[in-house]
């Protein structure tokens, strides 16, 4: 999704009379450092939107040692924190590293460091804080008890294949879904993380009555629809999605998708990762792969997985309108994209829980339940909590051809582009849920970086939040 986030610091620290200079996603810390001598700036700030962020933010921490910076430097965006900005960057340069929590925040903050007089007193506080994240970031990590993987692999997920009859594809394989109705999907919207996104604090619809955000939150939302009405008239946005449905087994903590029921070829392997900290008695060390039917059970069970995107033709938008210097429109679009784009991921879950995979064919739910998750199944996403790991995502994208009839592409960093898009994967057991991987130890690591034919090192790297040790 994007960075809205990053978009309102530049609005508003622009309406601040800063001078903001953009340099865009993914930039290398090579131009960053360039521009920043350039323009002499005042402030250098860095935004993180997935994790291998996290790891260039410390690169360029880096960077700006070695070239002998002083700048301060700004942390923020959805995967930063104060604590790791305080553990992970601030001890790669000895001056200022700040984590804004939001944009709102991010002029006090500018004006303290451009301030000859509230300069010294904010840094100070500053750094006693982060010494104190330091400290209690060192001790906790002691406290945490973790099993070996062999030991969690025991304590998996109980579930009794043999109870539940399994519901077979009415529609196996491949389903495409281009050219979206644009007007069909706007009714799957959550406008919930929409308010988030802007920066304004409150439940939707609630917060259009809020008696101090009430009135701003109405115009937001009346603006947004306008535009949307536009955009789904004039046909701004082109939305096309993709589901397939296969024939699965798990082997081990990987999962086989097979070519079809004779299930002997295996056309991809997904991989996931087990929870690794001792549990109470009676909780499972959660992994993907328990929800679906080990192989040696004999069951013949499957797996779905899916891509969608409504961002072709948000660039073309966007720049019309910094072309206009209609900075909010500029942002609005971006937002409203995002959300078109997890309406899809909504609507076409439904379309193969009904439909496709059949399986919930009476399901009749509204979408507050829909939002709510009322429904049976889940559609993990590769690189959020359960499967923290990007590197997934390239075995969707291939065992689909994800590319070819969504035109959406994995940057570099594996990141979906355009940034309007979502994949994941569907898992129809009634027990499957979400669940928060946590930190894993190294003998995982280690077992998964040789499952995956990647190195160990790789594999730290994609994974260095999650990591229970200091690689
Ligand atoms: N209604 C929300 C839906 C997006 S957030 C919106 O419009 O923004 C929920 C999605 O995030 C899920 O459908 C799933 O794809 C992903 N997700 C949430 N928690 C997850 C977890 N713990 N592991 C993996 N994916 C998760």
């Amino acid at each position: 999704v994007h960075d809205i986030g990053k978009n309102i610091v530049a609005v508003v620290l622009s309406c601040n009379n800063y001078d903001v200079v953009d340099l865009g996603v993914m930039t290398p810390a090579e131009k960053i450092l360039e521009t920043a001598r350039e323009q002499k700036v005042d402030v250098i700030g860095l935004s993180g939107l997935i994790t291998p962020s996290l790891d260039e933010m410390v690169h360029v921490a880096k960077e700006m040692t070695r070239e002998g910076f002083e700048t301060p430097l700004l942390i923020g965006g959805a995967t930063t924190s104060r604590m790791h900005t305080a553990v992970k960057i601030a001890p790669s340069y000895k001056n200022p590293v700040i984590h804004v929590l939001d944009a709102s925040r991010s002029v006090t903050v500018v004006n303290r460091l451009v301030s000859k007089t509230l300069k010294k007193g904010f840094l100070d506080e500053i750094k006693k804080e982060y010494e104190g994240l330091r400290e209690q970031y060192s001790s906790r990590g002691q406290k945490k008890t973790y099993l070996p993987i062999e030991k969690a692999r025991v304590n998996k997920t109980n579930i009794e294949w043999k109870k539940l009859h399994i519901h077979k594809p009415e529609k196996p394989g491949i389903t495409l879904f281009q050219n979206m109705d644009l007007e069909r999907l706007r009714r799957f919207i959550d406008w919930g993380p929409f308010f988030i996104a802007w920066e304004m604090k409150g439940k939707f619809p609630d917060i259009l009555k809020d008696k101090k955000a009430g009135v701003e939150a109405r115009k937001l939302f009346d603006d947004a629809n306008e535009l949307l009405d536009k955009i789904i008239s004039e046909k701004k946005l082109t939305a096309h999605g993709i589901a397939g449905l296969f024939p699965a087994n798990s082997v081990g903590d990987d999962i086989e998708i097979y070519a079809d029921e004779n299930r002997d070829k295996v056309l991809t392997r997904f991989h996931t990762l087990r929870q690794q900290a001792k549990k109470r008695s009676g909780q499972p060390n959660k992994a993907l792969a328990d929800f679906i039917a080990p192989k040696e059970a004999g069951i013949a069970d499957y797996m779905g997985a899916f891509a969608v995107t409504t961002g072709h033709g948000v660039t073309e938008m966007v720049k019309k309108f910094e072309q206009d210097h209609d900075d909010y429109n500029a942002i609005l679009i971006k937002a409203l994209a995002d959300r078109l784009a997890e309406a899809f991921a909504e609507y076409l879950h439904r379309e193969v829980r009904k439909n496709l995979w059949g399986y919930a064919q009476d399901e009749d739910l509204d979408n507050e339940q829909l939002i709510r998750e009322k429904y049976t199944g889940i559609r993990p996403a590769p690189g959020y909590p359960a499967q923290p790991d990007h590197t997934e995502k390239p075995a969707l994208f291939d065992l689909m051809n994800v590319q070819d009839s969504t035109g959406i592409t994995l940057t570099e960093h594996l990141a979906m582009s355009p940034a309007s898009s979502v994949c994941g994967l569907y898992f129809a057991h009634p027990e499957a849920q979400y669940f928060n991987l946590g930190n894993i130890q190294k003998d995982q690591v280690e077992d998964y970086a040789a499952r995956k034919g990647m190195s160990v090192k790789e594999v730290e790297k994609w994974l260095a939040p999650n990591l229970a040790y200091d690689p």
